[in-house]
């Protein structure tokens, strides 16, 4: 049996997680990321007067509580499955964002005209494509989260992310397949949408500015502080600062178990999308107790059938129970008064 095309696939997927210096997950950002984390820590030790030592930093940054978790191994889990199992499998489901893009170009064209290109350098055109992607970016997370959170059938997959009961940098991975299925086209869709209409408005299509092919804003922010939204550190980001940006104490409020906290902060990067759509919690400056997780308790908690396969089953029970209330008559009397208002 020939193994070599197996371990090659490996390292491809490896190599395109951890050393693509664009990857959601490369190794850079987590090193920029576990620096900021480090410098936040030693300067609040300064302030308040204590000694700073690496290993006490090091200590705060990753206890073992945290480290030996059950919920910690089952974000392996799901690094592993989503660097080597889901790429194959589910490739084919996402929609082509150049196909709706070129669709929206068409459409525009045919309902307006040819637009000539507006004069500018090229360099600005690209600017502004950049900019427009990005929000459409988070525009697409945002929509996506938002119905995850408030339709049944979505939350019973969008809840394995939030049944971790701790957060690092791995809980990024911890997304069901479905749900990793939908956000995908959802986002094809909207900054397809984007990018048609950007082109045509431009008279010309200009390609973003990027670090392998992730648009280069969202490259900041996965160096600046998305990593550290999956943490134990609170770095809030508050006053109007807050509502602009989704800081790490912001994503943290959105995985808490206050009820306070439910169904808030869905951004990603930016907190714009929240403040317009009335989803924001801007967090305080000092930390807020939380708690993780949803039925942390519940059975087969961080396993593959916990997290893998028992949302099916949920999500087609609640689909059945659904279906079971439309096909119930409604009678006579009900449905006139229904008509009458
Ligand atoms: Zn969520
Ligand atoms: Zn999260």
């Amino acid at each position: 049996m020939d193994v070599l095309p197996g371990i090659s696939y490996l390292f491809g997927q490896l190599n395109r997680a951890l050393l693509l210096p664009g990857s959601h997950f490369s190794l850079f950002s987590l090193a920029s990321a576990f620096s900021i984390g480090l410098l936040v820590l030693a300067v609040r030790r300064y302030r308040k007067g204590r000694r700073i030592r690496l290993r006490s930093l090091l200590r705060a940054l990753f206890p073992k509580r945290l480290m030996l978790s059950k919920s910690t191994f089952a974000d392996f889990g799901y690094f592993y499955f989503n660097i080597f199992v889901f790429g194959i499998a589910f490739g084919w489901a996402v929609l082509s964002y150049d196909a709706v893009s070129r669709g929206v170009g068409g459409l525009l064209t045919a309902s307006f005209g040819v637009m000539p290109p507006a004069p500018m350098p090229d360099f600005v055109a690209r600017a502004i494509i950049t900019v427009l992607l990005f929000l459409a970016y988070e525009l697409g997370y945002w929509l996506n989260h938002y119905l995850s959170h408030r339709i049944p059938f979505l939350w019973e997959f969008h809840k394995v992310h939030h049944s971790a009961t701790v957060l690092t940098p791995l809980t990024n991975f911890r997304v069901h397949p479905v749900y990793m299925c939908i956000f995908s086209n959802i986002l094809a869709v909207v900054t397809g949408l984007a990018n048609g209409l950007g082109d045509y408005l431009l008279g010309q299509s200009v390609p973003q500015y990027g670090l392998s092919e992730t648009n280069i804003i969202l490259v900041f922010f996965i160096y600046f502080y998305v990593h550290l939204q999956h943490t134990q550190l609170w770095i809030a980001f508050t006053g109007w600062l807050g509502h602009l940006l989704m800081s790490p104490a912001h994503h943290q409020i959105h995985h808490s178990r206050n009820p306070a906290h439910f169904n808030k902060n869905l951004g990603s990067c930016l907190a714009v999308w929240d403040w317009m759509f009335g989803t924001l919690y801007v967090p305080a400056r000092d930390s807020e107790k939380l708690e993780f997780g949803v039925e942390p308790d519940r059975e087969h908690a961080h396993t593959i059938r916990g997290e893998l396969i028992a949302p099916f089953g949920r999500a087609a029970r609640l689909l059945k129970e659904r279906l079971a209330r439309r096909a119930v008559p409604v009678p006579l009397a009900a449905a006139d008064r229904k008509q009458a208002y």
